[in-house]
């Protein structure tokens, strides 16, 4: 007993702790799994010791005590949380324990989805914004009201005529995904810390003391919940609250659905899950209702959290790990970017054992040092990286990490010249992870464009010294490879036939795949289009390569240099020797202004077409193709797994929406197509 005891002493602790630093400073720094998992832990303990339970336990109330930063509003009615849900199991759970109460289940569900924000309550009198708080301890919040009204879409007066003597509406103030972006670029210009989520962002920013700073933040809100109505309509359902609050002007989330059954309640959590990442804003989960308000009222409340809700929680795309080490990459133009190796660490459904840490200024930035327990996020295709050191956990044994002078690969300086944002390694080619880079760049989908030579295949031919440079991929005995496990007939033919395909790319793109700086798929065609091919570019001089329309004399420079270093000049000989094309036929030029004046923007993969080629194509007849809708636009070309939108953009401004066959009329045709 005593050990429990002292456990649940050192738990509370720790909660209380962690909770100040989320809810007051606006700066955890231990993952949300983890403090659940303190939380769950402690509320287990409690659960087979009663007699222990306390009033003043983390698990008898809601959020943290208010800071003094603010006078403190005392809640008309209080603010609960939310019990979580984490499987179908746990959803059946509570379906059962409502059916247990009010004998059958609840007839409708409504599916809400769960904003990572700061919950906050808003009172009208009269119609009028009277007040505006943060949910606090639930019982008395912060009084926010200036910070709030200077977020466009929080109304200071209610649409219509007819206003209830006093209304309360709850929300979730957040902060959009761009805004958070463009926030965290603006702290890293001025040298300040970048805010580890969306959520802690936005919460940092209602509580400014400063109202004009918070009106620079971008914040927006959904409003989720009627408080309580005095002098106004009743309501039978939860759903029928929602429609009212929009009438009167609030900002309602318009993904939330009404269904009848758990299986179809499932079916939105699943959905909605897949779909987290495209979200223009944070969601940590689904919050599921019981949409009669008869059933709520009889369901009432536990000590924390209603009954009639429940918060499914999204897997946790944070967690706690060691920072075994940093090491050092040389990408393929020698610039070094230091990385995590991690005690691997299951985070956002992967496995992860390497994480980035973006550049070197960012580790001292963050102060990130090598023993330290590191929070680790890996959210959806993004590439993992470590948020920032759990510095409560320090032991004082971590190592500060500095920039190592010899390159780890080579052994040759790393240097970083003055006024350059990154170091890098000057071993040239004599460096492995640059010529690893180079090829993978390459062959990879903005060079060549050559399937199957990813990492694997391209560590295997360096490794057995089968190829030291792109040259040597049009030239080397392919059918070595049979020799190696993994590899039999059918692997080794599809490679060879990738391969061939390559030779016979169009210039512009083995002039981008060489990877000379400043010279992307755009630059590379008008050079192309110009000289002809490489073997006259490189033989341009300087003033001639910067009278090419759109190229200044810093890429003039840069081409030339590249051009007259021998090992380019060799490498090119090799690649036109291996038979890889270096000079364009004259039909790849502009060869008509089939689409002059034409305006063109891709979504998704027009089958036949790379988004590559179809550029290209557009541009070989005076067309142009560019990223967004706008009203300029001619056609949007829709082709397979299309973002939804820049459709949903176009049908807004009417722009002519074609698909695969009406594209290639179009470059048959031209503009007449569009009718
Ligand atoms: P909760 O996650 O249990 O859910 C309740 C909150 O959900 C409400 O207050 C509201 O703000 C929000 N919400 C969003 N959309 C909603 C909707 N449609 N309907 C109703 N509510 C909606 O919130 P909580 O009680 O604030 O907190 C616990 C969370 O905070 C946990 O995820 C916990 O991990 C995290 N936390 C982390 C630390 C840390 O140190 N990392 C410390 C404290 C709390």
């Amino acid at each position: 007993m005593s050990t429990a005891r002292a456990r649940i002493e050192e738990l509370r602790t720790l909660i209380r702790v962690h909770a100040h630093r989320y809810y007051i400073l606006d700066d955890p720094d231990v993952s949300d799994a983890e403090y659940d998992s303190l939380v769950k832990e402690l509320q287990a303990l409690e659960d087979s010791n009663p007699d222990l339970v306390t009033p003043d336990s983390p698990t008898q109330r809601v959020g943290a005590p208010i800071s003094d930063l603010f006078s403190s509003i005392q809640h008309l009615r209080p603010l609960f949380s939310l019990d979580n849900a984490e499987s179908r199991e746990d959803l059946d759970g509570w379906e059962q324990r409502m059916e247990r109460q009010l004998d059958s289940p609840p007839v409708s569900y409504v599916c809400e989805l769960k904003i990572d924000g700061l919950a906050v309550v808003l009172i009208y009198r009269d119609g009028v914004l009277d007040t505006g708080a943060t949910r606090g301890d639930g019982t008395t919040g912060e009084d926010v009201t200036s910070n709030l009204r200077t977020i466009q879409s929080i109304p200071l007066r209610l649409l219509g005529d007819d206003h209830p003597d006093v209304l309360e509406v709850r929300g979730e103030v957040y902060m959009p995904y761009e805004a958070f972006d463009e926030l965290n670029r603006l702290q890293v210009e001025e040298g300040k810390p970048m805010f580890a989520n969306a959520r802690n962002a936005a919460a940092g920013s209602v509580r400014q003391k400063d109202p004009a700073a918070t009106a620079r933040r971008n914040l927006d809100v959904w409003v989720y919940q009627l408080g309580f109505v005095e002098g106004g309509p009743e309501f039978e359902t939860h759903w029928e609250t929602l429609d009212y609050m929009q009438s009167l002007g609030f900002r309602t989330n318009p993904a939330s659905l009404s269904m009848g059954t758990i299986d179809e309640v499932f079916e939105y959590v699943e959905k909605a899950e897949r779909g987290r990442h495209d979200m223009p804003y944070q969601t940590d989960g689904v919050v599921i209702k019981a949409n009669s308000l008869v059933d709520q009222a009889q369901l009432g409340f536990t000590a924390k959290a209603p009954r009639w809700a429940i918060a499914y929680k999204f897997p946790p795309e944070e967690q706690v790990t060691t920072l075994e080490d940093i090491s050092i990459n040389i990408g393929r133009s020698g610039a070094a970017t230091p990385f995590a190796v991690l005690e691997p660490v299951v985070v956002g459904g992967a496995t992860v054992s390497l994480a980035t840490l973006h550049n070197q200024d960012q580790v001292a930035l963050k102060d990130v040092r090598i023993g330290d327990q590191v929070i680790v996020r890996r959210a959806g295709d993004v590439i993992p990286e470590v948020v920032g050191p759990v510095v409560s956990a320090r032991t004082g044994k971590e190592k500060k990490w500095t920039m190592p002078e010899k390159c780890p690969f080579c052994d040759n300086p790393i240097v970083r010249l003055e006024g350059e944002a990154v170091a890098r390694c000057t071993g040239g080619f004599e460096c492995s992870s640059r010529v690893r880079e180079w090829l993978f760049h390459f062959s990879g989908r903005g060079g060549m464009d050559i399937e199957h030579m990813g990492y694997r295949t391209i560590d295997l031919l360096l490794a057995e010294s089968l190829i030291s440079d792109p040259a040597d991929i049009f030239s080397f005995d392919v059918d070595q490879l049979l020799d190696y496990q993994g590899w039999g007939e059918i692997s080794v033919n599809n490679l060879k036939a990738a391969i061939d395909a390559a030779k016979e790319r169009p210039v512009a793109r083995l002039l981008t795949a060489l990877g000379i700086r400043h010279v992307g798929g755009t630059v590379a065609r008008k050079l192309v289009r110009v000289f002809g091919g490489i073997p006259v570019l490189m033989d341009a001089t300087e003033e001639e390569i910067a009278e090419t329309e759109g190229i200044g004399p810093v890429i003039a420079e840069e081409v030339r240099s590249w051009s007259t270093d021998p090992v380019n000049r060799k490498l090119v000989e090799k690649l036109g020797a291996a038979g890889v094309r270096l000079v364009d036929e004259v039909e790849d030029d502009v060869i008509s202004d089939l689409l002059a004046g034409g305006v063109f923007v891709m979504s998704g993969t027009v089958e036949g077409f790379t988004r590559e080629e179809a550029k290209m194509a557009i541009e070989a007849r005076g067309g142009k193709a560019t990223g967004s809708v706008s009203g300029r636009t001619s056609a949007l070309v829709v082709g397979e797994s299309p973002g939804a939108s820049k459709s949903r953009k176009a049908e807004e401004l009417d722009v002519p929406i074609i698909d695969a066959q009406g594209f290639r009329e179009l470059l048959e045709q031209g503009l007449s197509t569009l009718g």
